[in-house]
């Protein structure tokens, strides 16, 4: 399409349009190569795909999870974002394959932290918390693949989170149900992801067994913002409002994206019980997690 809209462009010498068409072919056959590439980085051994963790804390600053974050080892673009990549997966199909190799690295790290006494202060009631696609999520095998992974690999279904978004449950709401049901009567736990962006409806919160509610990064970012800042909004007093409610559920609920000591001290303020957010770590990669994690665990013992 982009290609004949560029022809007929360049034949009526209409050089803008042109530009314009060019510039749309070209981002077309930039997704493609990128999904050709990431489908075959899928299929290496090992696949050049790595996680990074970020913890969560407790309103005392003790670690209390950790987020699992994919990243992908590009030879040409490097280490590329899952902002960039997930969506193409999503778009492929190639996210079933990735949330899968997720999974298996997740839980397998887990198993790791979990047997090593060099890690027992802070490891032993640690949540791994992983993302899950609403495509994986609906996939026929999706509860068989992870009940056999908790078994083959050997961690307690408790420490596993699986983080899910609005977009899950706008769908097919019996099924996820149904779905999340049957998990969460192994001890699998769930969290709702990015809380506020999607088509949240405060009926579907009362049906699904959530354990936390991760309020989204929009909320954190306006917290301090005046109440009268001529925006049109009163975050901190939305997020009171958020906590209240989801207390009133017996969720527990986390604020993402927590840059600074003002607005931690806010959500404080708000009842929020976790805390993620690069005023407390980015996500790092394994070894440094590990060091994080023992440093922050000597300064705060449980
Ligand atoms: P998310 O699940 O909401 O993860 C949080 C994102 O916010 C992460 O971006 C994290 O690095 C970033 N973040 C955390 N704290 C802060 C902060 O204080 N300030 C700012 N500016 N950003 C912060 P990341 O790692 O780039 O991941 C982006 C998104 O990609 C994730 O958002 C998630 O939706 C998706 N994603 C990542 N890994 C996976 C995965 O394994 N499977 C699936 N399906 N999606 C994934
Ligand atoms: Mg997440
Ligand atoms: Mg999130
Ligand atoms: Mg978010």
């Amino acid at each position: 399409e982009a290609e004949t809209a560029m022809h007929r462009a360049k034949d009526a010498g209409d050089s803008r349009v042109y530009f314009f068409a060019h510039a749309l072919q070209e981002a077309a056959s930039e997704r493609l190569a990128l999904r050709s590439d990431l489908r075959r980085a899928l299929e290496a051994k090992p696949a050049p795909l790595l996680l990074h963790y970020q913890p969560q804390v407790d309103s005392h600053g003790r670690l209390a999870g950790v987020e699992a974050l994919v990243r992908w080892q590009d030879p040409r673009r490097g280490l590329v974002s899952p902002v960039h990549f997930i969506p193409e997966a999503e778009a492929s199909g190639l996210i079933v394959p990735l949330g899968n190799w997720v999974l298996e690295e997740a839980a397998t790290t887990l198993h790791r932290w979990q047997n090593d006494p060099a890690c027992a202060p802070w490891a032993t009631k640690l949540t791994m918390a992983v993302n899950v696609s609403a495509r994986q999520f609906r996939e026929a095998d999706f509860i068989g693949r992870i009940e056999s992974l908790i078994a083959r690999v050997g961690i307690d279904a408790f420490s596993l989170e699986l983080e899910l978004t609005e977009s899950v449950l706008v769908d097919d709401l019996e099924a996820t149900l149904e779905k999340m049901a049957q998990l969460r009567r192994h001890g699998v736990r769930f969290a709702l992801d990015d809380f506020g962006t999607g088509y949240s409806s405060l009926a579907y919160l009362k049906r699904l067994p959530i354990d936390v509610l991760k309020i989204d990064r929009s909320f954190t970012m306006d917290i301090d913002a005046p109440e009268h800042s001529g925006q049109g909004k009163r975050p901190a007093v939305l997020i009171d409002a958020i906590v209240a409610m989801a207390h009133q559920l017996d969720l527990r609920v986390l604020a993402e994206g927590v840059e600074t000591l003002a607005q931690q001290e806010r959500l404080l303020r708000s009842g929020c019980d976790l805390f993620q957010g690069y005023r407390f770590s980015r996500p790092l990669p394994e070894a440094e997690f590990r060091a994080w994690a023992a440093q922050q665990s000597a300064r705060l013992p449980r």
